[in-house]
């Protein structure tokens, strides 16, 4: 099961433990299998946000991905589909500073696509809530976190589509 099912929409609001990590991979990017891990678009991301590790391409979130599709224009095999869509979504688990009374926005202040709201609660700063229709996987989010409680999960494709 994806990670992304085994967890309710609930559960991904609340910010509550996240599931096991899902390794990121650049937009596209449906057939892994085929990767020989020759780096070309590793090279050719402008963002440099992408690596290669056992033998395979992976995405690290360390910076926002524009999806200008340079890594699948450089990429020689068929690793990459047509469509744009990221595997993964981003949740934000328990360390999020507001569960600890502190008052923070910084998600959704970076956030280029608005899928971050902030919902007010009695006795506490707002909670920041991520809307997964919305979040594309950008991850324009994870590294200005100031906690790193901004996580990685696999996205089910289903609801993509
Ligand atoms: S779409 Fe552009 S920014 Fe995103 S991983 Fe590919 S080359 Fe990098
Ligand atoms: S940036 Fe991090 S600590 Fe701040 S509200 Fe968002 S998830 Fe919470
Ligand atoms: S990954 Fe991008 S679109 Fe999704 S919540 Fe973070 S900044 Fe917004």
């Amino acid at each position: 099961m994806p990670a992304s099912a085994s967890i309710s929409r609930r559960q991904l609001l609340r910010g509550r433990p996240l599931p096991a990590p899902f390794e990121p991979r650049p937009p596209g990017a449906v057939s892994l299998d085929a990767c020989t891990g020759c780096g070309d678009c590793v090279r050719a991301c402008p963002q440099q946000i992408l690596s290669i590790a056992q033998d395979r391409v992976i995405l690290l979130p360390r910076d926002e991905c524009t999806f200008c599709g340079e890594c699948a224009r450089a990429c020689p095999e068929p690793v990459f589909g047509k469509t744009r869509i990221m595997g993964h979504l981003v949740a934000i688990s328990g360390d999020c500073l507001t569960h600890a009374g502190i008052s923070c926005m910084t998600c959704r202040d970076t956030c280029p696509e608005d899928a971050i709201s902030m919902r007010p609660r009695i006795g506490g700063p707002f909670l920041p809530e991520i809307d997964g229709a919305a979040c594309t996987g950008c991850g324009a989010c994870i590294a200005p976190c100031p906690n790193g409680a901004i996580g990685i999960i696999e996205r089910n494709m289903a609801d993509a589509e």
